[in-house]
């Protein structure tokens, strides 16, 4: 009790505990609801409803006693953001007044226009009726903005027909069936003792800029697409590698100690804060939880970064790509599988049967990885992130995994049908006589891998930081249930409990060669960045999927149709749906970006640069007249008028682009990516140079000098 007071005197002074839990509802609910609630929140039992009225009416109370006049129903659909809609604890009183009420109904359900929201075609326009539903468990609580607090309630959110409008509802459905199928699993080890369920934990490491705020506004870029479009190079990037880890400015320090407090208050504990490779560039990464609670609590992270920057007269950049030339930003998904009494089922310190349990686990994870490389890699596409993937200083858009020296020497020897335990670390002797021995363990690390074991779990590097981490979770749990699923039949049917120890252990051995040498293909333990990995991947057969256009139609396919629709986790309709959103979402962010770039070229370089013409046209002119060759100045009026015509060309280019896309989704994609990307690219690069040709002056936008240095 002490750490925790402790902690609370180092976190909480500010803002006090805003969620719905701990002492919040132990003071006000009665045992029984309490202990029903419980079961919920624990075990995952069915919600008694019998109970609403009571919770409801104590989380009102405790609501009001924070200061909420207004609850919403806090939910997030396929906008990638989440979404609230408020509304006042007021109510008729039935005798002409009005009294304060929140009952059970309103708590468990409200009603959205669903047709508002991003839907895939599943609803028409008219076709307006929608559900929210309360999530148990994930506590309700309080967020402030401009001052003001209103209850949220994380709910899931449904269209009237039933299907799934949000990223939540797959969610939760892939914990379920991941957890059937490991249960499995544990049964034929015979260590489901007293286990009831499997879930996943998360911790999402979140990378993000900022600016300053009048820089921001400056840049039209900024403000529309979240990213630049134009920009001539700053001469230093992080060539020097002074930034990584370098020492905190004192302004960031400050408002990562308030986004701290303010994310404790919400009862989301951030554990890592630190400067990232690029200038301007920083990390927070939590402590890891269930993945349910782990996305609204990202979901809400995202936001309190973006508030606080604003308070602190900066903004926060979420995108995956602000600057060309410059690293980007990712959200690397740490993600391992958990039973409830708390053993990490990816760790790898058991020995014999135990430690075959472990490899077991990881064999599905190498399997799905391997039969979905396609469909995983689908869930990272996006516009933003398609400029990061591949781009040398992320993950390439091949999917592998690494496993490091060690575990790919256990599994090596697994294949050969041996079992070999896990070599523990070894001490590291820094040749100094006072400092201690350090511990090293039993295997290096790699940057340059998009799926990496490191330890006891696995980190998902192509995540990108502005994702909405709940759609790749889902998709990562339920290609692992399916191997899981596969695993367990083919264990069930040749490990029965009459075996002895030895001969269970060589039945489930040659369960797990015959796995891993299927599917090892996927496993690359060198340098992903390489050329010679590429080809190597080629000729594995790995898919490389470089941008959206290739990579979302694997969600289209008959295979991650059957995947979605055995495990419960999204319908044909709702995966069709879903497609639908994200091809929208591409087209939009690029038709924004594309007319966004359009106008700045329009409005603002071509203007400058007509009015840096006239200035050396007027120059030679001068010169010529007294009687000195203007050569070198005639040299730079004809450079800068070539650009500019390039320039106009290619503006003529992305505009017909942009007026002629074709009505189909998939022809729609294809073309913005091998047409209008690579044209507005030149505009890039012809204004890029103008930029390097004209006076500081008259240059009408803060540089990259100027936003980075
Ligand atoms: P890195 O060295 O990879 O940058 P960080 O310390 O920044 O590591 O982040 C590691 C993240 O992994 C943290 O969010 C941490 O809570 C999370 N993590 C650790 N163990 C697990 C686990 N068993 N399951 C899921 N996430 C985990
Ligand atoms: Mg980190």
């Amino acid at each position: 009790m002490d750490h925790l007071r402790d902690v609370e005197r180092l976190f909480g002074d500010d803002y006090g505990i805003l969620t719905f839990t701990g002492e919040n509802i132990r003071r006000r609910l009665s045992p029984a609801a309490l202990k029903r609630l419980d079961q919920t929140v624990q075990f995952n039992e069915p919600l008694d409803e019998a109970i609403a009225d009571e919770v409801a009416s104590a989380m009102k109370d405790w609501a009001i006693e924070n200061g909420c006049t207004h609850y919403c129903h806090w939910f997030q659909p396929l906008t990638g953001a989440t979404a609230e809609k408020h509304d006042s604890f007021l109510n008729m009183d039935g005798e002409g007044g009005v009294i304060a009420e929140f009952s059970g109904d309103m708590l468990i359900r409200s009603e959205p226009d669903a047709s508002s929201f991003p839907t895939g075609s599943i609803r028409d326009t008219w076709e307006a009726r929608g559900y929210t539903a309360w999530d148990p468990t994930s506590p309700a609580f309080i967020s402030i903005n401009g001052g003001e607090r209103t209850l949220c309630i994380p709910t899931a959110f449904v269209s009237w027909t039933g299907e799934s409008l949000d990223q939540k509802t797959p969610l939760l459905r892939s914990i379920d069936a991941l957890s059937i199928q490991a249960m499995r699993i544990l049964r034929v080890f015979g260590t489901d003792k007293g286990v009831h369920r499997v879930q996943t934990t998360l911790g999402c490491e979140q990378e993000y800029f900022l600016l300053e705020e009048d820089a921001y506004q400056a840049r039209p870029d900024l403000r529309m697409c979240g990213r630049t479009l134009i920009g001539c190079d700053a001469p230093k990037g992080h060539q020097l590698d002074d930034h990584y880890f370098g020492s905190v400015p004192a302004k960031v320090q400050s408002f990562m100690a308030d986004v701290e407090a303010r994310l404790y208050a919400l009862g989301i504990p951030a554990k890592t804060r630190h400067n990232e490779v690029a200038p301007h560039q920083f990390e927070l990464a939590p402590l890891f939880e269930g993945t349910n609670l782990a996305c609204d609590h990202q979901m809400q992270t995202m936001s309190v970064l973006r508030k606080t920057a604003r308070d602190h007269g900066m903004v926060c950049l979420l995108h995956e790509k602000p600057f060309a030339g410059v690293n980007g930003s990712g959200k690397h998904n740490n993600w391992s599988l958990v039973t409830d009494t708390g053993h990490n089922l990816l760790n790898p310190n058991d020995k014999g049967p135990g430690h075959l349990q472990f490899l077991t686990f990881v064999c599905a994870v190498v399997r799905g990885l391997d039969l979905h490389a396609d469909l995983l890699r689908a869930t990272v596409a996006s516009a933003g992130n398609d400029h990061r993937l591949g781009a040398n200083e992320a993950p390439p858009a091949i999917l592998s995994i690494y496993t490091g020296a060690e575990l790919e020497r256990v599994l090596d020897r697994l294949e050969a049908g041996e079992m070999s335990d896990f070599k523990h670390s070894t001490k590291l002797d820094l040749g100094t006589s006072a400092m201690p021995k350090l511990e090293r363990h039993p295997g290096d690390r790699n940057r340059t891998s998009p799926f990496a074991f490191i330890g006891n779990r696995f980190e998902f590097r192509a995540v990108g930081s502005t994702a909405v981490p709940a759609w790749p979770n889902a998709v990562l749990n339920t290609i692992v249930a399916q191997s899981l699923d596969d695993i367990a039949n083919m264990m069930e049917s040749k490990v029965t409990t009459d075996m002895d120890e030895e001969t269970r252990c060589h039945a489930i051995i040659e369960v797990l060669r015959e796995i891993y040498s299927e599917h090892k293909r996927v496993v690359f333990n060198g340098d992903n960045y390489s050329e010679a990995w590429h080809n190597e991947a080629e000729k594995r057969g790995l898919p490389n999927l470089k941008g959206c256009a290739d990579a979302l139609p694997a969600m289209a396919s008959q295979k991650a149709r059957e995947l979605f629709s055995t495990y419960g986790v999204l319908s044909e309709a709702e995966l069709e749906a879903r497609l639908t959103v994200l091809y929208e979402n591409y087209s939009q962010v690029m038709q924004i970006e594309a007319r966004t770039l359009l106008r700045m070229i329009n409005t603002m370089v071509i203007p400058a640069a007509i009015r840096h013409q006239a200035e050396v046209a007027e120059a030679i002119a001068a010169t010529d007249a007294a009687g000195v060759d203007p050569a070198s100045v005639r040299g730079r009026l004809t450079d800068l008028t070539a650009r500019l015509t390039d320039l106009e060309v290619a503006c003529l280019e992305v505009e017909s682009i942009l007026e002629s896309l074709p009505e189909d989704e998939e022809a729609n994609i294809r073309r913005i990516q091998d047409e209008m990307i690579p044209a507005m690219n030149r505009v890039r690069s012809n204004s890029d140079a103008i930029e390097g040709m004209l006076p500081d002056d008259l240059w009408p936008l803060p540089t990259y000098l100027d936003l980075l240095f």
